[in-house]
């Protein structure tokens, strides 16, 4: 475990990882741009899929015992609509700044060093981990196919984007209508007629 690794993550080849110990000695600043191989990642109940590999970008620079962290991640994203629950896909470009606290005594340190992406008591960080993490602190709480997505009919299930039926307006009292229509809102249930 003596071995500097940190070439590895530099070229993004193999070993995700960075340990503490060497940015404790960083003298000049570090940028490391690496393609990051994220598993899908469940938020709110939704499931993002990768559509390509993000592409992670950190710039590392020591001030004291502290490591100021400006980062990118970019990627493009499989999830289901919102309201038609039709597979749709969104890029997200996400920009960050982020403190790493190197010095266990630090104010701050504590979080830090308990953080999940935080491995073997404080001695490395995982990459990957960390990136996972700064995704989920941007994914949106709704993705929606194109913005005005008629979504499903609250009666019989059709998807209204790609087709008309007829129950919605016939078949139902209006004030059902409404809260069909708001139910399907809050989450698509759709089997609330008499
Ligand atoms: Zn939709
Ligand atoms: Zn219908």
């Amino acid at each position: 475990m003596t071995a500097p690794k940190t070439l590895c993550i530099i070229y993004g080849v193999m070993n995700l990882k960075l340990y503490l110990r060497e940015l404790r000695e960083m003298i000049e600043d570090r940028e490391l741009k690496l393609s990051l191989p994220m598993d899908p990642l469940e938020f709110q109940g939704d499931m993002f899929t990768p559509a390509v590999t993000p592409a992670f970008r950190l710039l590392l620079h020591r001030e004291g015992t502290n490591i100021t962290v400006t980062g990118e991640l970019d990627g493009k994203w499989s999830v289901q609509c919102w309201r038609c629950l039709q597979p749709s896909a969104i890029a997200l470009d996400v920009t960050f700044e982020d403190t790493w606290f190197l010095k266990a005594s630090d104010e701050g340190a504590e979080d830090f060093l308990a953080s999940a992406f935080v491995e073997g008591d404080g001695e490395s960080i995982n990459v990957l981990e960390y990136g996972r993490e700064v995704l989920l602190e941007h994914l949106p709480m709704r993705v929606f196919c194109r913005t005005d997505c008629l979504g499903l009919c609250s009666v019989c299930g059709a998807n209204l984007n790609v087709e008309a039926c007829n129950c919605s307006k016939r078949d139902i009292d209006p004030r059902l209508a409404v809260l069909g229509r708001l139910l399907n809102d809050k989450g698509g249930v759709r089997d609330g007629t008499t």
